[in-house]
């Protein structure tokens, strides 16, 4: 079993990474936040809290966010045997903490955590360029200033929590996709 956590800032390209990575590897691609558009695109009850926060470039609850990834790891236990890749969470220390708890009971762990870097003024155009293509609700000039701000404040200080036992690996988000996969297989292959 491998699992794996893809991590970096808002638009930092975790998502098209994620996919090429479960597909390489076999392993189950969860994505937080297709998990909350999917909800709010079925106006579940989920949905309206999630809307609320996801709007304003805030983060969703600690308390929420866990028990939904808990409930979908139970849930999937069939498609998740050969491993995971965690895409938009972890994103606070408690997540962190849950997270390597919750892998501690099933007796594994995480193996490596994937950080694509990328300066702030790369990610704003990148997230502009898909609103505009996609009509990405959360991706508009005023979200995007409040999505980075919570990326620095809340979520990049798990780089030191993930460095402090050896498993956060650098990774240049910067250049062709195809040219970072070939960076982060390296990448996992020397931690397997
Ligand atoms: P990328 O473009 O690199 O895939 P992203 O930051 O643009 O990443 P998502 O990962 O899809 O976008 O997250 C969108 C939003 O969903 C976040 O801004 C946040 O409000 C909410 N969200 C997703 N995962 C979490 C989480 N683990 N904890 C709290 N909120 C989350
Ligand atoms: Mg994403």
């Amino acid at each position: 079993m491998l699992n794996l956590v893809i991590f970096g800032g808002p638009g930092s390209g975790k998502g098209t990474q994620s996919a090429k990575i479960a597909q390489k590897y076999s392993l189950f691609h969860i994505s937080t936040g297709d998990v909350l558009r999917d909800h709010i695109a079925r106006r579940t009850d989920i949905g309206k809290v999630a809307d609320s926060y996801i709007s304003k470039g805030m983060l969703i609850p600690d308390k929420l966010m866990i028990k939904i990834l808990e409930d979908l790891l139970v849930s999937r236990k069939d498609e998740t045997k050969h491993g995971v890749i965690f895409d938009g969470f972890p994103r606070t220390l408690p997540q962190a903490e849950e997270l390597d708890r919750l892998l501690g009971t099933l007796d594994t762990n995480i193996a490596a955590v994937i950080g694509l870097e990328v300066p702030d003024d790369e990610l704003t155009a990148r997230m502009l360029k898909r609103g505009a293509e996609t009509g990405r609700a959360d991706d508009n000039e005023q979200t995007i200033k409040s999505r980075l701000a919570v990326y620095h404040k809340q979520t990049q200080p798990l780089k030191a929590y993930y460095a402090e036992t050896g498993r956060y690996k650098a990774i240049d988000g910067m250049g062709s996709i195809d040219g970072i996969f070939d960076k982060i297989c390296a990448a996992i292959d020397a931690a397997k």
